[in-house]
């Protein structure tokens, strides 16, 4: 019944993920074509037609910042600025509407269902494109005061001119060297130009030592950040998600033991895990976030 009915929605820069839940459990997924020509603004007329029907809730997650109150401050992948997508949303639809950002919505999936499942406290951490996170404190998402918390891809390294330039506008964040691109680039760097992440990260787990060294440093700066988040923060574990990550135990314990070299004392013995739910992250998330 629509008493018990949800949408996960997950909006990203190519595909729109939606999921219905009922009674907690996962009906149907579909997708629809992310629209984002004229700022977007067809993106949520075109969820709304693929929508069966009424439901008690649903939650957009967006790769944006995302404020306490809802107002999301930026999406540049999806063409739309400073803007309220919620109340859009419940104005076409008549569905209640929450929104979150992308990565915190995975971040509370991972911690429900997946890689972080046991734990209350995760720091999750998805390596694609760029290096998003999100903070899971007691079973609760953590959007900091101004949408920022958990921007661990922009947590800085290397700080000189001489660093890699980052998108934010700095240089030497942690997005550029163990994100996917961060990876090829310090690979690129190392002679080996035009390899994607996988295929470094699979060449170096087959014996490559010149490629290893390149997976070393990535891991080495993933590392050094993750213990930084984890003084702050403390969580119970670290859940590594994202396609770099689906490279398995050989990267995940390279970052371990980075972490380890790195880390305050008290936080050794913070597990490094790997995340399950693969790409239905942000839309199991976004429906357990609508659920409340
Ligand atoms: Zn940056």
């Amino acid at each position: 019944m629509e008493n018990d009915r949800y949408y996960g929605i997950d909006v990203g820069g190519t595909t729109v993920k939606i999921g219905l839940v009922e009674n907690g459990v996962l009906l149907d997924k579909w997708s629809v074509p992310t629209d984002i020509s004229d700022g977007g603004k067809n993106i949520l007329p075109d969820i709304m037609r693929s929508l069966p029907g009424p439901a008690a809730g649903a939650a957009l997650a967006v790769p944006g910042a995302v404020l306490p109150d809802g107002t999301v401050n930026r999406c540049v992948n999806l063409g739309w600025g400073v803007c309220r997508p919620s109340e859009e949303f419940t104005a076409l639809t008549g569905i209640p509407c929450r929104v979150q950002n992308d990565a915190n919505a995975a971040a509370l999936a991972e911690q429900r269902l997946g890689g972080g499942k046991g734990f209350e406290s995760i720091l999750f951490v998805a390596l694609g494109t760029g290096v998003g996170a999100g903070v899971v404190l007691d079973g609760t998402i953590r959007n900091g005061a101004r949408g920022a918390a958990g921007e661990l891809g922009h947590l800085c390294l290397d700080p000189r001119d001489t660093a890699a330039a980052c998108t934010c506008g700095h240089y030497g964040c942690v997005e550029q060297y163990a994100s996917a691109t961060g990876i090829s680039r310090l690979a690129a760097q190392a002679g080996f130009p035009g390899m994607t992440s996988k295929q470094i990260v699979d060449a170096a787990a087959a014996g490559d030592a010149a490629l290893e060294d390149v997976v070393d440093r990535a891991c080495d700066a993933l590392g050094r950040g993750i213990a930084g988040a984890c003084a702050i923060i403390d969580p119970e574990a670290v859940v590594l998600g994202g396609g770099v990550a689906q490279a398995g135990d050989y990267f995940r314990l390279k970052v371990q033991a980075a972490f380890d070299r790195y880390c305050f004392h008290a936080c050794l013995g913070t597990e490094i895990r790997l995340a399950t739910l693969g790409s239905d992250a942000g839309m199991l998330g976004s429906a357990l976030y609508a659920m409340g």
